[in-house]
């Protein structure tokens, strides 16, 4: 018996349907919403489950279902979006008629309140680790072809190592592999990698470990998290981005997207706090990107240089701010952007605020 637990106040209730051809599968999700798309939906099958889970606003509606047969590890996915409507496509082993999709599981056919549904993590394998500067690597990790999942911009996953017996859980924030290559080649819809930059902390409890993973090794990955709304974008005219340490990760998709979907988009300008030249991920990336890009310009500041430095200095700070915060023209829609240790992202809300910024006009990247 499938049983429907519905969120109060959510998205009128979703539904799901199914049909069959000789060799195929579909499973189509109407999810009554026209602002989906192919970020929207996370499917897995692994373990005999196979799970779907849409995110409709703040609802998460889960289809959860042992299938009556056997499919193929790969499937696809499209979404129709002007009527909100998803398909997945999975492959039969054998092409024999299902008389019925599956069983249901835990949770199937349920929408209940994104914060409510919990985590679901997947192993992916470690591909690649690339040093970015001292301290900071870029890891590439793959999918199970058994996946579609999408990081959203300005959300994150969490990152899943089982350490003698104990399991260690961090957030850590999708990068593109890239700040160049993707404005040459959008990356492909449902890209099987997802790449990380992640600062390896000596005596931290999680970068070690994960620094210490074999190429072929696994990691659980999360599904993403985070309140970015991509609305905020519409229309922006100028853009800042406030970013210190590994706080700029999040700016990169931000940066991506910002410049290639964006047409009201006069200025993108990033101020990048670090302590040392050697410290600054991506420099010579960031420098080519204001060369190539006429809306975009980066500026770094160093709270602990070398005598030979002659750029701006110290930490963020009202007078830093105000000459940075230039619109382009008078009242201009824009958007500010900040993340980077608590300390700088407390103080930098507190100088907006101060400079007559409203909540509307500001993002701050927490857990
Ligand atoms: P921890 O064990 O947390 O230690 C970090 C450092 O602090 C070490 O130097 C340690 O010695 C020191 N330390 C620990 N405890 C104390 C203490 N009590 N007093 C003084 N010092 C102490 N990081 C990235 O590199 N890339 C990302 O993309 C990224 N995204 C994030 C997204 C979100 C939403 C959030 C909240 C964080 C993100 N982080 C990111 C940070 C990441 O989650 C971890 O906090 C970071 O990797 C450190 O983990 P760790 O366990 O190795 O270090
Ligand atoms: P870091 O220690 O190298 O410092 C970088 C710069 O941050 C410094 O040069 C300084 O300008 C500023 N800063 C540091 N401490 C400050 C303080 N007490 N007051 C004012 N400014 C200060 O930075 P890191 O080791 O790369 O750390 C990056 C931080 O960003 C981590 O705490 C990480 O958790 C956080 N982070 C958060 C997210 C998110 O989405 N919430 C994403 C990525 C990183």
């Amino acid at each position: 018996q499938v049983t429907d637990t519905l969120a109060k106040d959510g998205p009128s209730s979703p539904s799901y349907d199914w049909f069959q051809t000789d060799s195929l599968v579909t499973i189509i999700i109407y999810t009554k919403q026209k602002d989906i798309n192919l970020d929207s939906v996370i499917v897995d099958h692994q373990d005999d489950a196979f799970r779907a889970e849409t995110v409709i606003k703040n609802c998460s509606y889960l289809i959860h279902i042992e299938l009556s047969h056997e499919v193929q590890e790969d499937f696809s996915v499209r979404v129709v979006e002007n009527v909100g409507k998803i398909e997945i496509v999975l492959k039969k082993k054998e092409n024999t008629s299902w008389k019925f999709l599956g069983h249901p599981l835990e949770n199937h056919n349920s929408l209940i309140p994104r914060k409510e549904r919990g985590l679901y993590y997947r192993k992916c394998q470690l591909i690649s680790k690339e040093d970015i500067t001292h301290d900071t690597k870029l890891f590439c990790l793959m999918r199970p072809p058994s996946t579609h999942l999408q990081v959203p911009i300005g959300q994150h996953v969490y990152l899943k190592l089982t350490v003698a017996g104990t399991e260690i859980v961090k957030p850590y924030t999708p990068v593109s592999d890239s700040l160049l290559l993707e404005f040459k080649e959008p990356a492909l819809p449902n890209n099987k990698y997802i790449y990380f930059l992640i600062k390896i902390y000596p005596a931290g409890f999680f970068t070690p470990e994960l620094d210490h993973l074999q190429i072929g090794d696994f990691v659980s990955v999360s599904s993403p998290e985070g309140n970015l709304k991509i609305s905020k974008f519409q229309e922006l005219e100028d853009l800042f981005l406030l970013a210190a340490g590994t706080g700029f990760t999040p700016m990169v998709k931000i940066l991506n997207y910002a410049l290639t979907n964006i047409p009201s988009l006069r200025k993108v300008k990033l101020m990048f706090f670090n302590k040392t030249e050697d410290d600054i991920i991506w420099r010579n990336q960031l420098e080519k990107l204001a060369f190539k890009e006429k809306r975009f310009d980066v500026e770094f500041v160093l709270s602990a240089p070398t005598s030979e430095w002659n750029g701006k200095l110290g930490h963020i700070s009202p007078a830093l701010l105000s000459e940075f915060l230039q619109r382009s023209v008078d009242k201009s829609r824009v958007l500010i952007c900040i993340c980077g240790p608590a300390p700088f992202t407390e103080q930098g809300l507190r100088f907006l605020h101060d400079l007559n910024f409203s909540e509307d006009e500001i993002h701050d990247f927490t857990a």
